[in-house]
């Protein structure tokens, strides 16, 4: 009897450490009205409507112990569910949902990561007006080794590469031609 107190207290006081908030989202929200336009021009598809949950993250530590990903990261995805940087760290915290949104749309296609990356940014447009370095041979890359400043570089060019592959020739033939036979990954951001 008294180790299962000891436990409950224990769990408690874990669940007590977290501070997070949850919220619910999805493509029919008025605010992503843009960004699912957007997305359904490049997929020649409607969106669905399925609801996603979003964990909010209270402080940096809390994103990372949370999600698991890197501190640096503003939003990411693991299975069906969205892991968010406090909101007062992001700029656009709009554009950042639609993101992580979009993956959810894409993964289906189980696309090469650079290639989902490449065409989320497609839709987001986060990268139009900005240079930066781009990276060789994008698809040999393992961005879970990358650092801060290499990712940045990183979706930039996987944004110009899906550009130059969509329009020559187009996301059927994307689809078709390029889908990954890789393991899935399960995670993206
Ligand atoms: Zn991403």
């Amino acid at each position: 009897m008294k180790r299962h107190f000891l436990l409950a207290a224990a769990l408690i006081i874990a669940l007590a450490a977290f501070s997070y908030k949850t919220m619910f989202i999805s493509w029919s929200l008025e605010e992503f009205a843009q960004y699912r336009e957007r997305l359904e021009t490049l997929t020649g598809q409607q969106a669905t409507d399925t609801t996603y949950t979003v964990f909010i993250a209270d402080s940096v530590s809390e994103f990372y112990s949370l999600s698991g990903f890197p501190y640096w990261v503003l939003a990411g995805v693991r299975g069906n569910v969205i892991f968010l940087q406090p909101p007062t760290l992001h700029k656009n915290l709009i554009r950042t949902l639609a993101h992580e949104l979009t993956h959810l749309s894409l993964k289906q296609y189980k696309l090469p990561y650079w290639l989902e990356e490449g065409l989320v940014c497609i839709v987001t447009n986060e990268w139009q007006g900005i240079t930066l370095e781009r990276l060789k041979n994008i698809q040999e890359i393992d961005p879970a080794e990358l650092d801060y400043f290499q990712y940045q570089k990183y979706c930039y060019t996987a944004w110009i590469e899906a550009s130059l592959l969509y329009s020559k020739i187009g996301f059927e033939r994307i689809i078709e031609t390029v889908s990954s036979t890789e393991e899935l990954t399960l995670w993206s951001y």
